[in-house]
C-alpha cells in the first residue's frame, strides 16, 4: 500500500469545513481498506487564515502546498470579512496560491448525473450521458495583461484599459494538457477563440493547429469561435469532448457548461501546473461552489462537490483512475438511492443532511468494493 502521497488539506470557511469533513471519511475509507493511503496535512486558509494570523495566505501554508503532491481546498470568504482591504480578503489567498503554485490550467468537468437529469434548464435528450471537459488557461490574457487601469483624459473624460495577450509558451503549455486529456477521454479537442476580431486569437489558433500537427496526430482538433462555442452548448452540448481556451473566454464558458448539468453543489474543478522531471505537476483541487454563509453551519450542504473534486485528484495526481471511478460510481449510486441535499432536492426524494448524504456515500463505497 502506498503512503508516499502528501496531500495538503485547506479546508477554509463557512461550508468549506463541513464538506471537507465528508471527504476525510472517503480518504479514511481507503485508508481502512488499504487500498491508497495519503500523509495528511491540513491548514488554515481564507478567513480562518486571516483570523488566526491576519493573513489570508500565511507563508507556511504557501510552504507546506509547494511540497505537498496535491492541495485540496474547500471555501473561502464570508460577510465576517466583506470589509477588509482587497489584500487581506479571503480569496486572496486563493489567488495566491494559484499564482505562486503556477497553475496555469483550470479543468472544468461537466458531466450529466442520470438521477439529476431534471435539475437541468434543458430537455433531457440534450443532455443525457454529457460528459465534457472544459481547460481554461488561468494565469494570463485580459485579466493579467499591461498595460491596464483607469486613465483620465485631457478632456476630464475617463478611459479603461486591459490588455488581452498571450505568448506561444503560454498557449503551447495549456494544450499540452487539453491533448494529453483528450488521448485519455474520446481524442477530440475544440479550441476555442474569437480569431476573427483578436489577433491573439488568431494566434491561439495557429499555435495550438501547430502543436497538435506536431506531437498529437492521434487527437482530432477543431477550432470554433468563442461566441459560437457559447451557443453550441446550450444547443447541442454533447458534440464535445475537451474544449479549450483562454482566461475570459473559458470563465465564461465553464460557468454556462456548468449550469447544463443544474446544480452547483455538483461541480469539482482541478487546477495544474508545469509538469516537472519526474511527471508530477503542482494542483489543486477544489469544488466550484463558493462557502455559501447562508447555510454554513447547518449541516446542509452538499458534500458531493467536494467527494468528486477528490476523485479529480485520484485520477489527475496519483494515476488512480480505478479508484477514482469507484468514488464517482458510490456517488451515482448514493444519488440513484433518492437522497438529496437541498440543493438538488426533487419530487420523490429524501431531504438529507450533509452528515447523512457522507452516510450514504460510504455504503455505497462498501457495496461496490
Ligand atoms: P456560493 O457558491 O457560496 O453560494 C451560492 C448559492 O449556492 C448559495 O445559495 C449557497 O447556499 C448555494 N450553495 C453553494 N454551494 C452549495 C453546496 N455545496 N450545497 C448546497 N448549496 C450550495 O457563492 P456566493 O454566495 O456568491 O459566495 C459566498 C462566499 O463565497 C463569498 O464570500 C464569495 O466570495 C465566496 N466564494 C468563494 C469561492 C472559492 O472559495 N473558490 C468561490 C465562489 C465564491
Amino acid at each position: 500500500m502506498a503512503s508516499n502521497k502528501k496531500l495538503l488539506v485547506l479546508p477554509g470557511d463557512g461550508i468549506g469545513p463541513e464538506v471537507m469533513r465528508q471527504v476525510y471519511r472517503v480518504v479514511d475509507w481507503f485508508d481502512r481498506r488499504r487500498i491508497v493511503s495519503f500523509d495528511l496535512a491540513e491548514d488554515l486558509v481564507g478567513g480562518a487564515a486571516y483570523d488566526a494570523h491576519g493573513t489570508p495566505l500565511a507563508d507556511g501554508t504557501l510552504q507546506a502546498a509547494m511540497a505537498a503532491d496535491a492541495v485540496l481546498f474547500g471555501a473561502v470568504g464570508g460577510p465576517k470579512w466583506d470589509s477588509l482591504p482587497f489584500s487581506a480578503k479571503p480569496e486572496r489567498g486563493l489567488l495566491r496560491l494559484r499564482k505562486e503554485l503556477g497553475l496555469f490550467a483550470n479543468l472544468r468537468p461537466a458531466m450529466v448525473f442520470e438521477p439529476l437529469i431534471g435539475a437541468s434548464t434543458l430537455r433531457p435528450e440534450v443532455i443525457r450521458d454529457l460528459d465534457l471537459m472544459i481547460v481554461r488557461e488561468l494565469t494570463g490574457g485580459v485579466y493579467f495583461g499591461e498595460p491596464r487601469g483607469v486613465e483620465t483624459l485631457p478632456d476630464g473624460t475617463r478611459r479603461g484599459i486591459n490588455t488581452q495577450v498571450y505568448t506561444t509558451p503560454e498557449i503551447v503549455r495549456v494544450g499540452r494538457v487539453a491533448f494529453e486529456l483528450a488521448r485519455k477521454r474520446r481524442g477530440r479537442v475544440t479550441s476555442v477563440e474569437k480569431s476573427n476580431v483578436m489577433e491573439s486569437g488568431l494566434l491561439w489558433r495557429e499555435e495550438m493547429q501547430a502543436l497538435r500537427d506536431r506531437e498529437y496526430r492521434d487527437v482530432e482538433l477543431s477550432h470554433m469561435y468563442a461566441d459560437n462555442c457559447a451557443m453550441q452548448l446550450v444547443r447541442n452540448p454533447k458534440q464535445f469532448d475537451v474544449i479549450v481556451t483562454d482566461n475570459l473566454f473559458g470563465d465564461l464558458l465553464s460557468d454556462c457548461a456548468a449550469m447544463l448539468t443544474g446544480s452547483l453543489g455538483m461541480l469539482p474543478s482541478a487546477s495544474l501546473g508545469a509538469a516537472d522531471a519526474g511527471g508530477g505537476r503542482k494542483a489543486l483541487y477544489e469544488p466550484v461552489h463558493g462557502s455559501a454563509p447562508d447555510i454554513a453551519g447547518k449541516d446542509m450542504a452538499n458534500p458531493l462537490a467536494c467527494v468528486l473534486s477528490f476523485a479529480m485528484m485520484l485520477r489527475y495526481s496519483f494515476d488512480l483512475g480505478e479508484e477514482a471511478a469507484l468514488v464517482e460510481r458510490a456517488v451515482v449510486n448514493t444519488l440513484k438511492g433518492g437522497v438529496r441535499t437541498s440543493d438538488i432536492m426533487q419530487t420523490g426524494t429524501a431531504r438529507v443532511s450533509t452528515t447523512v448524504m457522507g452516510d450514504t456515500l460510504l455504503r455505497e463505497l462498501d457495496k461496490l468494493a
